[in-house]
């Protein structure tokens, strides 16, 4: 599916993300979500279940002065998000989203309640992950986390068998990552109990960060989510632990062979972006996410050697 749209390049629009008229990355999601409409729709292997993504947009869907609004990276409470992936796309509807995707970690879980959901709203559900990697400098030696976006056509990954092994690893990191934070914070002399932190993220939901930051602050040890982590378990702070989470590239290219488009998430969190976004370029990395959580566009100095040769930026909308 990616083959005709990796040759696709686009010139990056400088702008500070005017919301009146589509952009130039808008116009391109636009087109590559259009595109994954019909991805699969002739495919031997798809059941009758073709319905489940019979939810189509185009410019002709939508009235004159109409905005296309993508929600490109989005968590429900499958991984840390608050809302079930139901409510998730009944509040993106009523926040004018037309295109969605449930990007949630580790774990796709929640697509198909997303996808039915969706159906009742009338709004395009894109099947994605965000994917816990870690990428290894070669000049320090050092690790660091760096989340991978996946997005797939509306049949989902090819090789769904080989993906989901790959997820289940990290998944059950999570659980080892877990309790290992609560142990460091037990050392720093908070009491906090495993139970709590299993019982905020709920039944067969993997742990993750948020939810014992949340465990933290329903506990009464730090005042608010942002001092969760700004106090104990920002990375490599004193409560911070890795999981089992694979190397960005080994994810990139898995991402790649079952079919889908791989995207670097928040690049700004990291260290050295560039650095990042050249390797993972080289292991078939297809675009970056550029709008900020806050709608805002994020200024990265991507150097113009490395714009052109990815085929997509990703325009992500939050309301
Ligand atoms: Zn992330």
């Amino acid at each position: 599916m990616a083959d005709d749209k990796k040759k696709r390049n686009k010139k990056k629009k400088r702008g500070n993300g005017n919301k009146k008229k589509m952009t130039t990355e808008q116009s391109e999601a636009f087109k590559s979500v259009t595109d994954w409409l019909f991805v699969g729709f002739s495919s031997p292997s798809r059941s009758s279940s073709s319905d489940d993504f019979s939810v189509t947009i185009n410019s002709s869907s939508l009235r004159c002065g109409e905005k296309l609004v993508f929600e490109l990276h989005s968590h429900s409470n499958r991984s840390d998000g608050f809302l079930s992936p139901s409510k998730l796309v009944e509040r993106a509807y009523n926040n004018g989203v037309k295109v969605l995707s449930l990007t949630d970690h580790d774990t796709m879980a929640g697509i198909p309640e997303a996808v039915e959901a969706g159906r009742r709203f009338g709004v395009k559900i894109i099947p994605g992950i965000e994917i816990s990697t870690l990428f290894g400098s070669r000049d320090s030696g050092s690790e660091e986390p760096v989340h991978i976006l996946a997005y797939y056509g509306t049949s989902g990954p090819a090789m769904y068998d080989e993906l989901e092994d790959f997820l289940v690893k990290i998944r059950d990191g999570r659980f080892v990552r877990g309790r290992e934070m609560v142990l460091k914070l037990n050392k720093l002399k908070i009491p906090l109990k495993w139970e709590h932190v299993t019982r905020i993220a709920g039944k067969d939901v993997a742990p993750g960060r948020m939810h014992v930051a949340r465990a933290l602050l329903e506990a009464g040890y730090v005042e608010n989510l942002r001092q969760a982590f700004t106090k104990y378990l920002h990375d490599g702070g004193p409560a911070y632990a890795t999981g089992s989470e694979p190397m960005a590239e080994e994810a990139v290219k898995l991402i790649c062979k079952t079919g889908g488009v791989a995207v670097l998430a928040h690049p700004w969190a990291l260290k050295n972006h560039v650095g990042v976004i050249r390797r993972l370029k080289d292991a078939g990395l297809h675009g970056v996410e550029v709008y900020r959580s806050d709608g805002k566009l994020e200024g990265l100095s991507l150097s113009p050697s490395l714009v052109p040769s990815l085929s997509y930026y990703l325009s992500i909308w939050v309301h």
